[in-house]
């Protein structure tokens, strides 16, 4: 049994025809979106795409223009934030500062009236669930990293005792390598708890790694949605396969032999299947899919160009081919480099099952 089948479960929240205006403009475009209890979902998009505002309507704290928002089952829009069982982690994380992490974590409790005792028995059972060692309890939060700061907002959420989390950016302003290991303390987390959290990102990296299932938005629609892998493997269209990573994304139409036909690299590809009525888009070719032949190598997908560049990446290696005035990105693990020189002329090729054919 995996995961996913042992945790979520039907529908928390539903989001029918979901639509906000600002005057002439639809931040938020008719979203039709089904959320499963104890699913991690992600919301990604570029800047400006509607996540903020989709979000903010979901906590109630934006009104809808038209659509629904229902939890499990009945219709919520007009719940107050306050009166849903929902709470929200910000980017700035919104502590309390000047204060003790005990007090950050037990506000909630203390607005609600939880006898002292109670309270600290609760918070202290939070700072265990999220690794952070009972001494800080009475540490003033200013005193404390990005990353223990992160683990104090996620643990007052969770005094609230929410059904859902909504998580806005939480991870955008810390570096790189904290990220990192919050990324997956998050992961951990939602694990623990058994919560649904829904977060929202502008990198699809970040949403990759932490969530069962991704939404991407484009525009104010949600145009794909999926698991992370089949976000990767099956993009819908350009945008959405260049949202992640380095990628081939070359022009393409149907020549007069029912081909594919790129102008930029001279060449005809083939792919398993051509959808009907396709006559033109891109083919989008992985980098780590795409192989150096050697001399005697068939492949059904093949240029010939020079290795322009390489780019060491850690564990893998990327290398910039030229063809002609077209470059095509070829990557591979550390243990599979290219060992001829720079310069020298190379055929380079993909299978046909590798290539993902879209039409804008
Ligand atoms: P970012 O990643 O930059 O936060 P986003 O994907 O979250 O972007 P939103 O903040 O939801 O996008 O904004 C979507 C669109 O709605 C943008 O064009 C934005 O300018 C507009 N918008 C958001 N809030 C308002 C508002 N209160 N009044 C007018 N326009 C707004």
């Amino acid at each position: 049994m995996t995961r996913s089948q042992s945790t979520i479960h039907g529908p928390i929240l539903e989001l029918r025809k979901l639509t906000r205006t600002f005057g002439a403009l639809t931040a938020v475009n008719a979203i039709d979106l089904d959320i499963a209890e104890g699913e991690f979902f992600t919301i990604v998009g570029p800047s400006g795409s509607g996540k903020t505002t989709m979000l903010r309507m979901l906590a109630g704290m934006e009104q809808a223009t038209s659509g629904d928002i229902l939890l499990r089952g009945k219709r919520i829009n007009d719940v107050p934030a306050n009166r849903r069982p929902t709470c929200m982690v910000f980017q700035s994380l919104a502590l309390f500062p000047h204060r003790t992490v005990g007090q950050n974590i037990e506000f909630p409790m203390k607005i609600r009236g939880v006898d002292p005792a109670k309270r600290k028995e609760r918070a202290l059972q939070l700072m265990r669930q999220l690794r952070l060692p009972e001494n800080y309890y009475g540490k003033n939060v200013t005193k404390c990293s990005g990353g223990e700061r992160q683990r104090v907002a996620l643990a007052r959420a969770l005094a609230y005792d929410p059904e859902i989390l909504f998580f806005d950016e939480p991870l955008s302003a810390i570096d790189y390598k904290l990220r990192k290991t919050l990324e997956r303390e998050l992961k951990d987390i939602h694990r623990e708890t058994g919560k649904t959290f829904v977060y929202i990102t502008h990198s699809l990296e970040e949403a990759m790694v932490m969530s069962d299932r991704i939404g991407v938005m484009q525009a104010g629609r949600l145009i794909q949605v999926g698991t992370p892998n089949q976000i990767y493997s099956t993009p819908t269209n350009r945008f959405v396969s260049e949202f992640i990573g380095d990628v081939n994304v070359i022009p393409v139409h149907i020549g007069p032999n029912g081909k594919l036909i790129s102008d930029d690299f001279a060449a005809e590809f083939s792919v398993p299947k051509i959808p009907v009525g396709f006559t033109g888009g891109h083919l989008v070719v992985r980098p780590e899919f795409v192989r150096f032949l050697g001399s005697g190598d068939a492949s059904e997908n093949r240029l010939t160009g020079r290795v322009y560049n390489e780019y060491a990446l850690g564990s893998r290696i990327q290398y910039q081919v030229r063809v002609g005035e077209a470059v095509f990105i070829v990557e591979k693990l550390r243990q599979q480099a290219y060992t001829g020189g720079l310069d020298d002329e190379v055929a380079i090729g993909w299978s046909g099952a590798d290539s993902i054919l879209v039409s804008d």
